[in-house]
């Protein structure tokens, strides 16, 4: 699963799922490129998402993490592609950073198909919010850092039927990634660890996620 982060990258999502046939991709502005963001491209994206193909709504989102964002752009941003979301029935891939009752918020207002918060990294409060409206959480590299006790306590607690595995390649590199950069083959230690925390095999966290995934983003089994 490919998610897009700007207009710029859409087409380059679109191409590797054709490259690849087991590639596939999601089509939405990242909040952390909403600053360079063109006037017609919330048009461009309602085109896009018009032609089919796109299987979800992302990367969107809210980051109040980075110094300096502009809160009232991002959230408008966000609130018109959960809007297209809805309309295209599309489920929607969240980024959250220092964000999260703002993000339910919106989310209450403006109801989209469920989807996928990923890289979650709230509490066990907030995550059952999320998952009651339909949403699973991703986890991935921060899982292999021993310091991570939240995320890791979290990933060990929560409901197996409510985590996906996620690598965000090339971003968010796992402890052992060394400089060297991340890539979606490590999704296979995240399974390792997630069960390690759990005490079950990798080979049931594997059946579990897929599961989660194919539920919560239909169109990853459509070819
Ligand atoms: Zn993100």
């Amino acid at each position: 699963m490919v998610p897009a982060v700007d207009v710029a990258s859409f087409d380059r999502v679109t191409a590797l799922a054709r490259e690849h046939g087991d590639v596939r991709y999601a089509l939405g502005i990242h909040p952390l490129y909403v600053e360079t963001l063109a006037d017609d491209d919330l048009e461009i994206l309602e085109a896009r998402l018009g032609q089919g193909g796109a299987i979800a709504v992302g990367e969107i989102g809210l980051d109040f993490f980075v110094a300096d964002h502009d809160a009232p752009l991002q959230e408008r941003v966000f609130r018109a592609q959960l809007k297209l979301a809805r309309r295209f029935d599309l489920p929607v891939i969240l980024h959250v950073r220092r964000a999260v009752d703002a993000i339910l918020k919106q989310l209450r207002n403006i109801e989209v198909p469920g989807g996928i918060a990923h890289a979650f990294n709230g509490s066990r409060q907030q995550a059952d919010m999320f998952i009651a409206m339909g949403f699973k959480l991703g986890f991935g590299g921060a899982m292999s850092y021993e310091g991570s006790r939240r995320i890791r306590a979290l990933a060990a607690g929560l409901p197996l039927d409510s985590i996906v595995l996620e690598t965000d390649a090339p971003d968010m590199p796992p402890a052992w990634a060394d400089g060297r950069r991340n890539e979606p083959a490590n999704i296979r230690r995240y399974a390792e660890i997630l069960g390690e925390l759990r005490g079950i095999e990798w080979h049931e966290v594997a059946a579990a996620t897929t599961r989660n995934a194919e539920s919560v983003l239909p169109g990853l089994d459509r070819v």
